[in-house]
């Protein structure tokens, strides 16, 4: 049944990813990577100013339910900026034969068991910190391989 409904979404939204991870947001109808927007763009290895972009941008609205993207357990809470501002929130999540990074959501728990699907957080207020962005939440695998076909 899970394969059909993968495939129904890949007919309807070519350009959107099938790959074996769950749907992350509630107000996207499957995963889509971030464009290029005024801030930059969410691919990976795309240019972060001297830097190299680390993980994936996957669109996600401000105040969405984030779910988990696999079943697993979270490690930890993680600040991706440790500055405290209103996005400065996300957690480690481990399992499945994966590690990952989820950055801008508040988790509902910081540690413990989760299943794919499973509702994890919310997408916090990044239009607040980055007016225009095209808000998602920013994904990484722990060791900073490619994670975009897992989407
Ligand atoms: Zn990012």
């Amino acid at each position: 049944m899970h394969a059909v409904t993968v495939i129904t979404f890949a007919l309807v939204i070519p350009s959107a990813f099938a790959g074996p991870w769950a749907n992350i947001c509630s107000t996207q109808p499957a995963n889509r990577v971030r464009g290029c927007d005024s801030k930059g763009c969410g691919g990976y290895t795309n240019e972060r100013g001297s830097q190299m972009h680390q993980g994936v941008d996957v669109i996600c609205k401000d105040g969405s339910i984030v779910y988990s993207p696999f079943t697993g357990n979270i490690d930890r809470k993680v600040k991706p900026y440790g500055n405290r501002n209103a996005i400065d929130n996300g957690i480690q999540l481990s399992g499945s034969g994966h590690c990952i990074k989820m950055f801008h959501i508040k988790p509902f728990k910081s540690r413990g068991p989760i299943k794919k699907g499973q509702r994890l957080g919310v997408m916090l207020p990044m239009q607040k910190v980055y007016p225009g962005i095209t808000s998602h939440v920013h994904i990484q695998n722990c060791d900073l391989t490619d994670p975009t076909h897992y989407f």
